[in-house]
């Protein structure tokens, strides 16, 4: 039997991070830890408690008393505030623009960190998706991989995925909001979004989902050969 491997999945909005990372867990028989699902819990509750986001001191105080959970079966995406599903309302529009205010407040992320080394601990494989992961998170992680692609391509993506989900699609507001968030993410004093040195790096533009699965499974079953 090989150990159990912790893998570890970065990238900005719409490299497809998401789809790609379930879909591994799937292939690996994995768990799976969606991290940024943990930020909209929390924004969520930062927004019903009337707080504005770019309060620090106040997100910080309600976000000590929220209890994020998400579920860890890849092929369901479930995520609760204090035992309420909720997984539609923390995709929708008022979540989106607010979670990178909230995602830059240190107590928020010192909290979540800590929330999600304990998630991914365990004996089975892990797949964890973020945006620190292969940095902060679990910087000893036996395989990190960060997802690229243009902006176009990755709001081409994310709208097409609002549209599928129901939502109002309009291409130029996405391609301004992955702009936006890019660059708060990558700017910001904490956790910027950046590749660990040791990550692979993967520029999915002109790949498909099956593609990119395809490829990460097969490093997977390299580092599991060399694991072993
Ligand atoms: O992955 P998703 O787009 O759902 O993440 C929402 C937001 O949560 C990101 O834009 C980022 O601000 C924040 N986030 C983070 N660190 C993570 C995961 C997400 O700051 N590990």
């Amino acid at each position: 039997m090989s150990r159990s491997l912790v893998i570890a999945i970065d990238g900005p909005a719409g490299t497809g991070k998401s789809s790609v990372a379930r879909g591994l867990a799937i292939a690996m028989g994995a768990r799976y830890l969606d991290t940024g699902a943990m930020y909209r819990i929390v924004t969520l509750g930062v927004l019903r408690a009337g707080v504005d986001p770019a309060d620090a001191a106040a997100v910080a105080a309600v976000a000590a008393d929220v209890e994020p959970a998400v579920g860890h079966d890849p092929g369901e995406d479930r995520s609760y505030l204090a035992g309420e599903d909720v997984s539609t309302e923390i995709r929708g529009d008022a979540v989106t623009k607010a979670v990178s205010a909230v995602s830059a407040v240190p107590a928020v992320r010192s909290r979540l960190v800590a929330l999600q080394r304990e998630l991914a601990s365990g004996a089975d494989n892990v797949v964890v998706e973020g945006r620190d992961i292969g940095t902060v998170v679990l910087p000893a992680a036996d395989l990190k991989i960060f997802l690229t692609a243009s902006a176009e391509e990755r709001a081409r993506r994310r709208n097409a995925q609002n549209v599928a989900a129901g939502l109002p699609g309009d291409y130029e507001a996405v391609l301004a909001d992955v702009r936006r968030r890019d660059h708060l993410d990558s700017t910001r004093a904490v956790s910027p979004l950046r590749a660990a040195e040791d990550a692979v790096v993967v520029d999915t533009s002109d790949m498909n989902q099956a593609e990119v699965v395809a490829y990460l499974t097969e490093l997977v079953e390299q580092k599991a050969g060399v694991a072993r």
